[in-house]
This record gives C-alpha cells, structure tokens and sequence, in this order.
C-alpha cells in the first residue's frame, strides 16, 4: 500500500465563519481582490456583505470584479488578473459556486499578462497570490481542490490549469448561503458532488485515504440527491449535509482527480451548453454501466449499497429525475465528443482504461442521438 496526501487549505465550516475568523485575512495582505459572479447570487445571498464587513473590520481595502460568467474563460481571467495588477492586490477572495472560485484561482497568477495561453495550459505558470474562497453552491469542492477548470476558445473544450500553487489558503464554508439556490442548481451542483466522490471511488488512483473521503460524500450524497428528486424545498439540514459532502468530495477529488464522466461532461458543456454537474450527471449511469461489465461487479454493489441505491436501474431513474433528458446530437458531434474525449487526461483515470471503442459506446448510451442525421 503507497498513498500521498496534501490537503493544506484551512477550512472552517459554519454560519458566521467569516466574522468568527476575519482577524485571519490581514496576514494574508492589505489589499484584496474580491472575485464574484455577474449574476448578483454572491449580493442576494449575504456572502458578499460578510466578506466586505470583515475587509472592513480588519482595514483591508478591496477592489471587486464581478463579471465572472458560468464556465468562465481565460479571455475573463486575464481582466480580472490585470484588476488585481493595477490596484497591487495582496490577495483574492472568490465567492461563488466553481466558476467564481476557479476564476479567482487564474486571477491570483501574478505573471499572467506576461505568459500566452499556451503556456498558461502548460502550466508555466509563475508565483501566485494567497487565495481565499467563499463557495455559495455545494457542488464543485473548488474551495480545496488545486484545480481551475477554464474554457479555452482555442480549444473549444475545458482545460484544467491546476497546480499545487492554486490550493486555496483558507475555505469559509458557511452554509446559510446555500438557502437561496434554486431547485435546478441545487440539483446540478449536488450530482456535480456525487459525481466527484464515485469517480474518485473509481478512480485509477483510488487509495485508502481517498476512498475514505468518497464513501462518506456517497453516503450522506446518494441520501440527499434521493431528498432533492422528491423536494422543492430544503431544510437547513439538507444545506449543511451537501455543503459537507461536497467538501469531502472535493478532498476526494484533489486525491485522485475526476475521471470519464467529466472527460465527456466538458463537451457537452462546451457544445451544447449543459451546466457542468447536469452533463455528468447524463453520463454517468452508461459509464457506470461500462464499469459494471468490465468485471467491477463487486465495487459497483458496494457503490451502490454504499449510496443507499438498490441497482443501477434506481440510479438511472434518479439521474433522469434531476438531469432531465440527453441532449440530442448528430455523429458529427460524435465525433467532436469521442476526439475531446481521448484527449483529456482523466478518461485514462478509471479503475479499467477504456479503449476509444469503449468510450463511443458510452457515448451511444448517454445521448439522445438524432437518428435522421446519423
Ligand atoms: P457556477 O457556474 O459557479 O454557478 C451557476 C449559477 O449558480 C450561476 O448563475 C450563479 O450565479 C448561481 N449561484 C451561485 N451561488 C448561488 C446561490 N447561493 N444562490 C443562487 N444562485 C447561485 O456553478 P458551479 O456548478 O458551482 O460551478 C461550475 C464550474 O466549476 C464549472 O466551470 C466547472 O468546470 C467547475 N468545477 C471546478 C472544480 C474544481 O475542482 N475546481 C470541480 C468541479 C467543477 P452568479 O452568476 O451570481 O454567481
Ligand atoms: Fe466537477
């Protein structure tokens, strides 16, 4: 047995997190930059106003920008970057869900406008400034993880620019301001969560101490997404418990990295617009299926009992429940899928590797699939 572990973000969970701990942020500089969504969630929901009442409370001055759009871009990090050049910000505060977080993660390099977007890809990548990240969705587990998944026109798919220098700092989790998701992102970031925790599950690098944190997200997740599928309405209990998960997962994740479900996720996000959990969702049970087959009986049933799911078939029903439909699609974007796919490095990340044949058949029993136009 061999395994490694760094999880060195300090991570404090809680309502009131934030006033309870501000007297940590003035060792991490005097000037911030305070990243958010263009939404206005991060106003609405309290977030915002904490960060600012503990920025004043300890003489810390900020600038703000806020026009970080879902999935967002390296065209979107760059500005930000340049934001927190100009005003020689110490720091940067993200608070949003993943696409805010990540953002923030891309606006902390401090050599940005000096390095192309390929060697940004490259991760040639200099120093990077101490990051602070509020999350307000329980899904992506950005706030531990060193991951910063940006969309890349150049590419026309995700890419992932994460290094052990993106680690966060320090993670608020404060769930009250969870409350105010809506159903349908509640939803998506929670499958987003269970995703990461049953690929890590999966994962080739699955060990004994990442399976420690992805069987416990399975089981308080597999209970609350069946919770989800029959409520409209949370319970503050609810919020807690996926804030939690979704943090155990992202430990999870930062372990062994995600694996096919996110591989193929990006395209559909990329191409047809699908919100970055829902497209894992609409893949996972084939990829489950494929896992099954390939002679992982016994880890898919333990999977399963450990989520509190009788079969796959009960699985499928619940992902079609919070998922909605496949998208439909042509063999062209087949095509575009399967190539993106083999491109990635975390389609190789599962307990067996998948030959490209296997991965158009897990694409065939994801998708709707346009039969005219095939
Ligand atoms: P998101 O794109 O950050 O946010 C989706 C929507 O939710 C936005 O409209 C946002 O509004 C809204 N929202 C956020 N918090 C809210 C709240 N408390 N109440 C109401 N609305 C709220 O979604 P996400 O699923 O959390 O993040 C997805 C991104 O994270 C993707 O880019 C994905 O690739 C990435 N990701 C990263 C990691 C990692 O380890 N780094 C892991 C998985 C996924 P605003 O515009 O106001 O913010
Ligand atoms: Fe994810």
């Amino acid at each position: 047995m061999s395994w490694q572990a760094h999880f060195p973000t300090r991570v404090f969970f809680g309502r009131g997190v934030i006033n309870e701990q501000a007297n940590l942020l003035p060792a991490l500089g005097s000037r911030a930059l305070i990243v958010c969504g263009n939404g206005g969630s991060a106003i609405r929901n309290g977030a915002m106003e904490d960060v600012c009442q503990a920025l004043r409370q300890e003489s810390i001055n900020w600038e703000l920008f806020d026009e970080v759009e879902p999935n967002p871009t390296i065209e979107t990090i760059r500005r930000g970057a340049a934001l927190a050049y100009e005003n020689k910000a110490d720091f940067v505060i993200g608070i949003g869900g993943g696409s805010p977080m990540d953002a923030a993660k891309g606006m902390a390099i401090t050599n940005l406008e000096r390095i192309t977007d390929q060697e940004l890809l490259e991760l040639k990548y200099g120093n990077v400034l101490p990051i602070v990240l509020v999350p307000t969705t329980a899904g992506t587990g950005s706030e531990v993880t060193s991951a910063s998944i940006l969309t890349s026109h150049n590419d026309q798919t995700k890419r992932n620019i994460g290094t052990a220098k993106l680690i966060p700092s320090i993670a608020f989790l404060d769930p009250s301001y969870t409350s105010s998701i809506p159903w349908q992102i509640t939803a998506d970031t929670a499958v987003d969560a269970y995703s990461h925790a049953i690929e890590s599950y999966f994962s080739a690098k699955n060990s004994r101490i990442s399976s420690l944190f992805s069987t416990q997200a399975m089981m308080i997740l597999g209970k609350e997404l069946k919770i989800i599928a029959e409520k409209r309405e949370l319970d503050p209990e609810n919020r807690e418990s996926l804030l939690y998960a979704s943090y155990l997962a992202g430990v999870a994740i930062s372990l062994t990295g995600t694996s096919i479900p996110h591989a193929i996720g990006y395209s559909l996000t990329y191409y047809k617009g699908m919100p970055h959990g829902r497209a894992n969702g609409i893949v996972m049970p084939a990829w489950l299926d494929f896992n099954y087959q390939v002679s992982t009986q016994h880890r898919i049933r333990t999977a399963l009992e450990i989520s509190s799911l009788a079969s796959l078939t009960e699985f499928r029903e619940l992902i079609a429940l919070l998922c909605g439909p496949a998208p439909v699609c042509t063999s062209d974007e087949h095509h575009v899928f399967l190539k993106h796919a083999l491109k990635t490095k975390n389609i190789y990340n599962n307990l067996v590797v998948p030959r490209p044949e296997d991965v158009t058949e897990i694409l065939l029993n994801s998708l709707n699939w346009n039969r005219e136009l095939l």
